[in-house]
């Protein structure tokens, strides 16, 4: 400077200190640019900011990038191009068939190349007859694990289970041990193989372990092979697992589904052998479940808090267009959907899950993979690691995959059907009508169990699928209602009144199931017609449990299938016996055992609109079926008498066990309500208010008019709504409404739900009239629409 004070030379190194700035911001910005250069799949470069722009201090009011609406744009058109494959996945078909398929899994055929022949029949007796296993095997059979195991690039083994969470766990331990003087080797001995004890005492037991007695152990499944999961890393070995406490109390969802599925075998056994069948004829459950999802792009997922908190919008107004066009159910799967569901079933191949279907679902963004049934309890460890497998391999590809029972207002939500049938270890499916006389009287037998089995356990079948997300589904008219009834098809249905009327045979034409008499079966009866509205479905050979959550354990469920359907035929089969001690053919006793089960429970057969309102009328008037509408009206049932000697009748769950699941959902549900109601508050709180008042305030700068008037006062009618509810919702969130776990899900359920969805009611509006540039989240039209 010239001298002090100089003004012009004070102005100049102003000038220049802008001008130094101003250049800093350039740099900043051509390298913001730089590091958001992305290649799209076809090679063309675009702009995709992956994370927040640097503020400019110069020249704020022309930066394109200060505002949420420029930033929501640029995510729009990144959002639709910006993924790509970054390493391929998938076979030939030549390499799916002869290598990939259940390359990761120890079958029992890899086991028997590993051990000798004693070895492995001692094996084969309890993988396959469910027999205790043969300590003195153990470690030879561990070191055959280790070996498969290490050859696969596994370094650690873990016992995988399935705690009272309804998700799995996992402990990691490596295979290496050192053996003195910095040398290690690899072991895994018998010991280790047959039992664990991680430090679980974190699991929910539902006070089945007080604290000081809080360990429990993992125990190894024989009968469910163990395999590989591979990460980019290396790999480990899983070895399917039960979980219990010391007490030999079960935990987990395996145990009991394991006991039940024992529990039928014991009960169906009998009755198959009055139908001709050899002695010692196994009887397993056979599930296929068909899992429906969404898949959304990452960028909006991690936008939304209650997505990330609760795996549901706990906002969001309605776009213009939902699934109303039915053009999504169906319809062409995107490129870069097909792209992941195919990554996720190379590796689901691998790990031998027998996935056949997939298509686009109902609502928009939806889909479905299913695989061919299995044995249940193989099925259930498969349909975890399916659900693993999706949410991985969706991060893979820039998705989300959101397996909550609704994560959208408005769309249809998202189910598991459970596809359930009885199996004889011949193959024989005892749920096919066959195409022989005795065939079709054995089918109208276990049929008829089935169908009063679903009538006394009304209660226990609606409890098993009670959750907090699973009841913004069961009942609303897009999933099956809470009230449970059997849809057996005009066919089906027919052939059983025929019974009930003692004309015999069918009124359909020739080719049609008939019951042995005149009309000799050509074509078994196929369930043709399909009844998306009810619950539980006869579908040619099997019956389709449609209420099962999307996010749920399907071992559960199974479970009570299993138990109440065993309890229905040791019933039934008492029947029958009796009968045929009195002199009866067995034709003629079956014809009567069926046609007093169906007189006695036909008023659950209901093949009409199960989402109509004259059936709920009917079902809960005329018929006397119960509705337990909410989560809380099912858990109560639960333990009822009737339930509790059910399960303990057949070594399923004694009263201890049933009762610690029964503490445990209400305690999920109580947490679940919980964090939503405070991810809510929130939201609502920290963004959406806010972004009201900030809109008003630029609406109280843009000068007068019609225009300006009309939106201020409705934004601010609107943004004082919000402010109200909030203030109730806050009230109730601070409130746990009491003690007892019992009465916190209660409050959950009458208070916090409630307070929620005045929340939600105001803010939705709010979304409807505000400015887009200033609205806080990722909107419904973009999550559902922009792929
Ligand atoms: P949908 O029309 O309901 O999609 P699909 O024919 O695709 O019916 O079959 C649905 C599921 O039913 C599949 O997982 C299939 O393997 C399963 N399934 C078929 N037969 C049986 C059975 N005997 N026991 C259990 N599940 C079965
Ligand atoms: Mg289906």
């Amino acid at each position: 400077m010239c001298e002090p004070n100089c003004t012009s030379c004070h102005s100049m190194a102003n000038n220049l200190q802008k001008a130094c700035l101003f250049l800093r911001n350039v740099a900043v910005w051509v390298k913001v640019v730089q590091d958001n250069l992305r290649r799209c799949s076809d090679g063309r470069l675009y702009f995709s900011p992956q994370s927040g722009f640097p503020s400019l201090s110069l020249f704020p009011s022309v930066s394109p990038y200060r505002s949420p609406m420029t930033q929501q744009n640029f995510d729009v058109n990144s959002v639709a191009r910006n993924w790509r494959v970054d390493a391929k996945q998938t076979a030939s078909p030549k390499e799916l068939v002869e290598t990939l398929f259940a390359s990761d899994v120890l079958t029992l055929d890899q086991l028997k190349a590993r051990l000798s022949k004693s070895d492995f029949r001692k094996l084969q007796a309890t993988a396959a007859r469910g027999e205790t296993l043969d300590a003195s095997i153990a470690d030879t059979v561990a070191l055959a694990m280790k070996t498969w195991a290490m050859e696969k690039g596994a370094t650690h083994y873990t016992h995988w289970f399935q705690p009272l969470t309804g998700s799995t766990a996992e402990k990691h331990d490596s295979f290496l041990n050192p053996a003195g003087d910095g040398v290690a080797i690899m072991s895994f001995s018998g010991k280790e193989l047959i039992q664990a004890e991680p430090d679980a005492s974190s699991f929910p037991s539902g006070g089945l372990r007080a604290t000081f007695e809080a360990r429990g152990y993992t125990a190894w499944d024989p009968s469910s092979p163990a395999f590989i999961v591979r990460h980019a890393n290396g790999a480990t070995l899983y070895i399917p697992s039960v979980f219990a406490s010391w007490k030999g109390e079960a935990l987990d969802l395996k145990t009991p589904l394991l006991r039940s599925v024992e529990a039928l075998n014991k009960a169906v056994s009998p009755a198959l052998e009055l139908f001709g069948a050899s002695e010692g004829t196994r009887v397993g459950s056979t599930l296929g479940a068909e899992q429906e999802y969404f898949l959304i792009t990452e960028e909006y997922f991690y936008r939304r808090p209650d997505l990330i908190m609760t795996g549901r919008t706990l906002f969001g107004a309605r776009p213009p267009r939902g699934q109303e066009l039915e053009d999504h159910y169906f319809g062409a799967i995107p490129d870069r959907v097909l792209s992941f569901m195919t990554d996720a079933e190379t590796q689901l191949y691998a790990l031998g899950i027998p996935v056949k279907t997939r298509h686009n679902e109902v609502a928009p963004g939806q889909f479905e993979i299913a695989p061919i049934f299995e044995d249940s309890n193989i099925a259930a460890d498969h349909q975890q690691l399916m659900m693993q497998v999706l949410r991985t391999t969706a991060r893979k590809y820039g998705l989300v995959c959101l397996l909550h029972e609704k994560p959208f207002a408005g769309v249809n939500g998202s189910g598991k059907h459970c596809n359930w049938s009885m199996g004889t270890d011949h193959g024989e499916n005892l749920l096919d009508p066959g195409d022989t006389p005795s065939e079709n009287m054995q089918f109208l037998f276990f049929c008829a169990a089935v169908i009063k089995a679903v009538d006394d356990y009304q209660a226990l079948l609606r409890a098993c699928v009670a959750s907090a997300s699973n009841d913004w589904r069961l009942g609303a008219n897009e999933a099956p209602p809470a009230i449970l009834s059997v849809f057996l098809g005009d066919e089906l249905t027919d052939i059983f009144e025929r019974i009930l009327s003692g004309e015999g045979g069918s009124s359909h034409s020739a080719g049609l199931m008939g019951l042995g008499s005149q009309v000799l079966p050509e074509i078994p009866v196929h369930a043709g017609d399909r009844n998306r509205t009810s619950p539980f479905a006869f579908t040619g050979n099997k019956f389709e449990f449609r209420a099962v959550g999307s996010s749920q354990s399907i071992s559960f469920p199974v479970t009570v299938l299993n138990a109440s359907i065993a309890e229905s035929v040791e019933q039934l089969t008492g029947e029958l016996q009796g009968k045929l001690r009195s002199g009866a053919d067995l034709a003629h006793a079956v014809t009567e055992v069926v046609r007093d089960t169906y007189k006695k429970y036909q008023r659950i057969v209901f093949n009409g609109d199960g989402y109509s309102e004259a059936w709920h009328q009917e079902a809960e008037k005329e018929r006397g079926l119960l509705n337990l509408r909410t989560t809380l009206d099912a858990v109560e049932r639960l333990t009822d008498p009737k339930n509790l000697e059910l399960f303990e009748k057949h070594g399923i769950l004694n009263e201890r066990e049933l009762v610690a699941r029964q503490e445990i959902m209400y305690d999920i549900y109580f947490k679940t309500v919980n964090i939503e109601g405070e991810t809510t508050q929130y939201m609502a709180q920290t963004q959406i208010l806010p972004a009201a008042v900030t809109y008003l305030g630029e609406l109280g700068r843009a000068g007068e008019s019609r225009a300006v008037q009309g939106i201020s006062g409705e934004v601010t009618r609107l943004a004082d709504e919000l402010y109200d509810a909030l203030d109730g919702l806050r009230t109730v969130n601070n409130d746990l409404g009491g003690e007892e776990v019992h009465e916190k899900a209660y409050h959950m359920r009458d208070r916090v739900l409630p307070a929620m969805h005045e929340v939600r009611a105001a803010a939705d509006k709010l979304e409807g009239i505000m400015s887009f540039k200033h609205w806080p989240m990722p909107t419904y039209r973009q999550m559902l629409f922009v792929k």
